[in-house]
């Protein structure tokens, strides 16, 4: 029997359940999952319910969590001051179809945490966020067209997910509404400022704040856009309220004209915002952007975010976690050493990036492997089965791309390590590292 299989059978005997619920959900959704990155090994393993730092699946199994709710979770599964907010508020109503005072107390935090922000509006997810965003660049400035970094994610509607021409034809992307994009070669600060300085059509710039992105790019991307008369915009999505209190702007000293954040700012429920210059926010309502949305500012998110951001305000959360993430890398440096694997673990904040099979600077915090990050450079097969040799470990991460909570403590993080070098020993077997 080959090792592919070992591990292969060895999470089909673990699941019995989660295989039952994955041969229902395959007939129920398409792809049998309700999430791209859902989808892994022979069917999804499923979850039930999570506490802290650890999670269980419907089989009983329990895991370290290393994905945290796609990185809403900084403050770890069930925090007991979220809950009770969300309880109290579901008892109070869910749905008031008016304006609360929670709304207005959620948006004074963000503009407490970040600076940059005078007026925003909230939304039900990061996608809506950067979909808003770019409609009052194009209102605000009267040009069309917004640059994007080749590889960066900014959600999944259709001018978010603009790739190439031929690319977006085939997945149902209009020719218009991919002419509307421009792509830029991320790292490059002559690239952009070759593009912007030939053309006259572009609204604003959009960098997505939790790429490793080395501190004077991130100052040349914003120079550019000052000296081109072009609108900075920052996706905080993920980076927001993590990489520093006011995110990835706060940890560079830059300052957006539009930021864009989800995730942690709702606590780990539904809920993105914009945020940012009074008058680019003002293109909506006074300068004639309507803003509908059924669950915008919802109550129940709302309670969630107050308390949460509030946490992280007072605590020193992100901090905690950077220190988890920072041992996490360590930890894994010395396994690929041992080991022998080429690559290694690198990241800023707590968010840890692995290249496995291509050599990288770890010393570095803004390093990356020459040709590309560890979530490509990992290579499927090793990436697919990595993940399920994890899982049979009782570790949920994407394989390379841990994200860690402030409720991971030394005592977990060494634990997953120990999970980690197993896992790595299971696929080794299978002669892919
Ligand atoms: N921007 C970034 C950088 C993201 O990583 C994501 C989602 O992971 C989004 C935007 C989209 O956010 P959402 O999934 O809330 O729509």
């Amino acid at each position: 029997m080959s090792t592919t299989s070992t591990i292969e059978q060895r999470y089909e005997k673990l699941h019995p359940k989660s295989k039952v619920l994955a041969l229902q959900a395959a007939s129920l959704f398409p792809d049998g999952v309700t999430h791209a990155s859902r989808k892994q090994g022979p069917f999804a393993v499923h979850m039930d319910h999570g506490k802290g730092p650890r999670k269980w699946d419907v089989d009983g199994i329990e895991y370290i969590d290393f994905r945290t709710g796609h990185g809403s979770m900084i403050l770890g599964q069930a925090n007991p001051a979220v809950v009770k907010a969300v309880q109290d508020q579901v008892a109070k109503g869910t749905h008031l179809s008016a304006g609360t005072e929670l709304e207005i107390k959620w948006a004074q935090t963000v503009k407490r945490l970040v600076p940059s922000v005078e007026k925003l509006r909230f939304v039900s997810s990061g996608t809506e966020a950067n979909m808003m965003a770019f409609r009052i660049a194009r209102r605000f400035t009267g040009k069309e067209k917004i640059v994007k970094f080749k590889g960066a994610f900014h959600g999944w509607s259709d001018d978010e997910f603009v790739t190439d021409p031929v690319t977006d034809r085939r997945y149902g992307i209009p020719r218009g509404t991919s002419d509307a994009m421009v792509l830029v070669d991320a790292h490059d600060l002559n690239a952009l400022d070759k593009t912007l300085s030939g053309r006259s059509d572009i609204a604003a710039v959009i960098l997505q704040g939790d790429d490793i992105n080395r501190p004077e790019y991130v100052k040349g991307v914003e120079h550019l856009c000052r000296s081109h008369a072009v609108l900075f915009f920052m996706d905080e999505v993920v980076s927001g309220f993590r990489w520093s209190r006011a995110g990835s702007q706060g940890h560079y000293g830059v300052k957006p004209d539009i930021s864009t954040f989800g995730k942690i700012l709702a606590g780990g429920l539904p809920g993105g915002c914009l945020g940012g210059r009074g008058d680019i926010m003002d293109m909506i309502g006074e300068h004639g952007i309507a803003h509908p949305g059924t669950f915008n500012a919802n109550p129940v998110s709302a309670a969630a975010g107050v308390t949460a951001l509030g946490i992280v305000e007072r605590e020193p959360i992100g901090e905690r976690a950077d220190a988890a993430a920072r041992r996490l890398r360590e930890g894994l440096n010395r396994i690929f050493k041992t080991m022998e694997i080429p690559g290694g673990a690198y990241g800023v904040s707590s968010i840890v990036v692995m290249s496995i099979g291509q050599d990288v600077d770890v010393t570095d915090p803004y390093a990356t492997p020459k040709e590309s990050d560890g979530r490509q450079q990992a290579g499927k097969t090793v990436f697919d089965l990595l993940q399920l040799a994890m899982v049979n470990e009782g570790l949920w991460a994407y394989p390379t791309w841990p994200i860690l909570s402030a409720t991971h403590t030394d005592k977990d993080v060494d634990q997953a390590l120990e999970k980690y070098e197993a896992a790595f020993r299971e696929v080794r077997k299978a002669g892919l590292i």
